[in-house]
């Protein structure tokens, strides 16, 4: 595989770019070596700059629920240009977008659109705060909320990555707030909640984590946080950033039957573009301005594209349940490829092989696998034109557009390095 022209874009790029990309996790640092630099994406496959043809697990770290170039979103945006890109005045689509989400996930009562996961999560979380009048939040180690000061503690995507336990520049008063517990762990939020339970605002959960690789919850796990938050006046918010329209139509929530009082939205929701969404309750969202106290707003925020790719998307998906059939069936495959001595975490289309023969339920035991196998692992496929998160603390995304053909290359490719290397001692 030659990687010489996105070898001297690169270069290029650490110039001008901190570490040469837009977002930490692109640059490779948890593997080594050169991000391929993408010319384009056609369904399941990434081209690079190279020629070099990938076989696509990252689907844009997860909104491309349909591969690249859905032709519905793309005659969706074709559409729009003729209209205009901006216009920070309503538009009736907007309307249409929030009807579809409520429908799609029906604990969402009302609903607010935004640019990007991080917006969302921050603005649930101002919300939740503003609603209960309590400062404190409670979240679960090796789970990403985005990059909101106070959620920075214990988190997992790039910061679990890179070795960065917690970020220079939030203020220690911020960090205070966020009270970072075992993921899966009934008994610590049990005890956080015995001794501080009238101060917690909000607990906010990845309720199948994707950020410290695939983590699904343990039976049980969110109902308890549905009881605990209930029975001490706090929200309880989940974050479908990830989730959302992945794992089911209405999310994780409809998967393991729980309502949560706020949810936010990401990813598959903008179809490939940038929208975010926070909702729930709707004598809670009416607490946000300009009904009520609670500020939050947005230049772009519906903008008119990003909104008619979301529309497309959604629409796709509710008049094609059959997209999540094929999507678990493929998922099963993969899963099943995975030799004695590898732990696959899977949940439909998202999954994880980690490097350890014991089960991988919290960022502790993910922490276990061997993190030199899993470079070696995925170098190895990506010389075979199979295209993984450059991590071990990621979760991959199988898209409706992966045919039996790009599945059965992965499996053979992955069969292959599991046949010659020899599974590290301890
Ligand atoms: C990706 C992600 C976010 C952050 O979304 P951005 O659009 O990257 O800001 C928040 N929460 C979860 C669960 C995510 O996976």
């Amino acid at each position: 595989m030659r990687l010489s022209r996105s070898q001297e874009i690169f270069a290029r790029a650490q110039t001008l770019i901190p570490g040469g990309v837009n977002s930490p996790v692109r640059a490779f640092r948890g593997v080594g070596g050169t991000p391929p630099f993408i010319a384009r994406g056609e369904g399941s496959k990434l081209y690079d700059v190279d020629g070099n043809e990938y076989i696509d697990y990252v689907g844009s770290w997860g909104p491309l629920i349909l591969g690249h170039r859905a032709p519905p979103v793309l005659d969706a945006l074709r559409e729009t240009l003729d209209i205009g890109t901006s216009f920070g005045a309503p538009t009736e689509r907007e309307v249409d977008l929030a009807a579809l989400i409520c429908e799609c996930v029906p604990s969402i009562e009302m609903v607010r659109l935004v640019n990007s996961g991080t917006e969302a999560t921050m603005s649930a979380l101002r919300v939740a705060r503003g609603y209960t009048g309590r400062d404190l939040t409670v979240k679960f180690e090796g789970c990403y909320h985005g990059h909101v000061d106070s959620l920075l503690v214990k988190a997992g995507s790039g910061m679990a990555t890179l070795g960065i336990a917690d970020t220079q520049g939030v203020p220690r008063s911020f960090a205070e707030t966020t009270l970072a517990l075992r993921y899966n762990s009934i008994d610590a939020v049990e005890a956080v909640f015995a001794a501080r339970g009238d101060e917690i605002a909000a607990v906010i959960v990845e309720p199948v984590a994707g950020n410290m690789g695939c983590v699904p919850p343990r039976p049980g796990f969110l109902q308890a946080l549905r009881e605990l938050t209930s029975r001490h006046g706090a929200l309880l918010i989940i974050d479908e950033v990830m989730t959302g329209f992945r794992v089911a139509l209405g999310g994780a929530q409809q998967l393991y039957g729980i309502r949560p009082d706020l949810t936010t939205l990401g990813k598959i929701v903008g179809g490939g573009l940038p929208i975010a969404a926070y909702g729930g309750r709707a004598d809670i969202m009416t607490r946000v301005a300009p009904t009520g106290p609670i500020y939050q707003a947005g230049t772009l925020s519906g903008n008119p594209l990003a909104v008619a790719a979301g529309l497309a998307m959604l629409r796709y998906l509710k008049a094609h349940p059959e997209v999540y059939r094929r999507l678990e069936e493929m998922g099963s495959r993969i899963s099943a490829s995975a030799p004695d001595g590898i732990t696959v975490n899977r949940v439909g289309s998202m999954f994880t092989f980690f490097f350890t023969a014991q089960p991988v339920t919290d960022y502790e035991s993910a922490r276990t696998s061997d993190l030199a196998r899993f470079r070696a692992f995925f170098h190895w496929m990506l010389e075979r034109g199979v295209y993984l998160a450059p991590s071990q603390f990621e979760a991959a995304f199988i898209s409706a557009a992966h045919t039996d053909e790009d599945i059965e290359k992965t499996i053979a490719a992955a069969r292959a390095f599991f046949a010659r290397s020899v599974p590290a001692r301890g």
